[in-house]
């Protein structure tokens, strides 16, 4: 059996002086294996990751490990808590209406300076080097002025200093109303066959400040610099933003067969030895990000949801019905909502009532076969 630790980390305070933590769990490899960081719930509704990560601690402390692996479930102390009536909010701050998957660092400024610093230097040491800063960076920010830095900031550079210290990052999400699908880099497709997941998101080099794209912009940044001065190195870190579902829903069964999904994926990566895990064989289809379509209600109303999610649906079908009760005797009071291209449908809004313009759904068009 592996030992696991746990440190809970200060991330702020409260009003009433209590303090804001997270708990860290951490398992110790030989440290032949790529070092991995996991952590669920930075929105307050989407709870599953924390069932995940649940079962891949029962899994992880029976299995012989070849990397350091760090765990971190409730990873916003707040959003969890953010209730109205029985829902859980905590996609937004309250107070700033900033998104709390929004507000990590970006580093990538730090890439031109240590390319030419480092032109000449080993891979190892690349590496060695390049996550060093990364790790430093964030730590002198969060050593600035108290005043300097905001309650979401706060707990987000918190985690982004113990994701930059490994190689591999997975941040655990949910969709509102969801099917399975995963954020990854371009780079990184051949990575994505070895997930449990039918969707993969194929997303480009930009920063938005979520805590993948913290974690990756700047080492593909980096193989960019590189390649631009005549020298190939690989993006050496990978991080995704897995999307498990459905938000305010624990479901254990399905959280062991996605932890059976990422362990899988870091038994290719080599994090495991002797290990069982292997993907499974299923269609994996791919899109673009800029061909993943939010379909907005046209009208406001009441809302059936008729595409089933994963579902490939062809031009011309039904996706909702949109019930208007106030047209009833004057006109029709049913629309039927159609989509005028094939898609599949990943995920729709979580309730029944929409205002005219709400995201109603979300599309993978133009899609492909992994
Ligand atoms: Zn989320």
């Amino acid at each position: 059996m592996n030992q696991i630790s746990q440190e809970n980390i200060l991330v702020g305070e409260i009003a009433n002086g209590l303090p804001l933590t997270i708990p860290v769990y951490r398992l110790t490899g030989n440290g032949s294996g790529p070092k991995v960081y996991i952590q669920a719930n930075m929105h307050g509704a989407e709870v599953q990751g924390n069932a995940v990560i649940y079962q891949l601690l029962e899994q992880l402390k029976q299995q012989t490990l070849a990397s350091d692996i760090t765990l971190v479930p409730y990873a916003n102390p707040i959003g969890c808590n953010q209730k109205s009536g029985e829902f859980t909010l905590g996609r937004f701050d309250p107070i700033t209406g900033t998104n709390w998957n929004r507000m990590y660092h970006n580093h990538t400024k730090l890439v031109d300076e240590f390319v030419t610093t480092h032109l000449n230097s080993s891979l190892a040491e690349i590496k060695q080097a390049f996550k060093h800063l990364l790790v430093q960076s964030t730590q002198a920010v969060l050593d600035g002025p108290a005043h300097s830095i905001n309650t979401g900031k706060r707990i987000a550079l918190n985690l982004q200093r113990l994701a930059h210290e490994a190689d591999i990052v997975l941040d655990l999400h949910t969709g509102p109303i969801s099917a399975k699908h995963l954020y990854c880099p371009e780079y990184a497709k051949p990575s994505a066959s070895y997930f449990d997941i039918e969707h993969v998101l194929l997303i480009p080099n930009e920063f938005d400040g979520a805590m993948d794209e913290a974690c990756f912009c700047p080492w593909w940044s980096l193989s960019e610099a590189f390649k631009q001065h005549g020298r190939d190195i690989p993006v050496l870190v990978e991080a995704f933003t897995v999307e498990l579902g459905s938000q305010e829903k624990i479901d254990l069964a399905e959280a062991k067969n996605d932890a059976n999904s990422i362990l899988s994926y870091l038994t290719h990566k080599e994090a495991l030895l002797n290990s069982p895990y292997q993907p499974k064989a299923m269609a994996r289809y791919g899109c673009m990000l800029t061909d993943y379509l939010a379909f907005y209600a046209p009208m406001g109303g009441m809302v059936e949801y008729v595409a089933p999610l994963g579902a490939h649906i062809k031009a011309g079908d039904t996706i909702a019905h949109i019930l208007r009760m106030e047209r009833y005797l004057s006109e029709q009071p049913l629309q039927v909502i159609t989509l005028d291209t094939d898609a599949i449908a990943i995920l729709h809004f979580a309730s029944a009532s929409v205002n005219q313009g709400t995201e109603l759904y979300k599309f993978f068009t133009n899609y492909f076969e992994l």
